[in-house]
């Protein structure tokens, strides 16, 4: 599936979709290069989510949690640029944030990729002539559970 966001306010608006279908256990994958979009697309969940102020990217932090109450459900915003090894993400004791927790994570193929996962929704954000184009790969019923943004 393919998603037109050619401004910032279609990307509020395709962040507020995921955000009402998102779930413990899900994970969001972005991809798309330096630029794309990714770490906007995150803001929009996590501020769809409820929580209100300011959204960090975690590229240095490499994981932002963020609880409830701020948030409906607990999710973790991961940026793996830094990451130079899919091992790393033992490390940083990753599955110990992701419990009981949705992920959204940027650069996921440097943390060894997460579509092989039932709840993961795989997002690729590109430039288009007008703004950005997303390209949606769905794991499991997500698909069915997302409005249309
Ligand atoms: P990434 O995390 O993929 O490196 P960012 O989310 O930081 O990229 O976005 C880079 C820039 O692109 C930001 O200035 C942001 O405002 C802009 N941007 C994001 N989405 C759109 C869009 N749909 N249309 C126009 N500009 C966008
Ligand atoms: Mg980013």
């Amino acid at each position: 599936m393919k998603i037109a966001l050619p401004d910032l306010s279609a990307m509020e608006r395709f962040g507020a979709a995921i955000a009402s279908a998102l779930q413990p256990g899900d994970v969001i994958a972005l991809s798309g290069g330096l630029g794309a979009g990714k770490t906007t697309l995150a803001r929009a969940i996590i501020a769809a989510l409820g929580h209100a102020g300011e959204v960090p990217s975690p590229s240095f932090a490499i994981v932002e949690l963020y609880e409830p109450p701020t948030v409906r459900i607990p999710v973790v915003h991961a940026d793996f640029y830094r990451l130079s090894h899919p091992a790393e993400r033992d490390e940083i004791g990753l599955d110990d944030y992701r419990a009981g927790a949705a992920l959204i994570a940027e650069w996921p193929e440097n943390a060894g990729g997460f579509a092989h996962e039932a709840g993961c929704l795989s997002i690729t954000l590109q430039a288009a002539d007008d703004g950005r184009i997303a390209i949606v790969e769905g794991g499991g019923d997500w698909l069915g559970r997302m409005p249309c943004p």
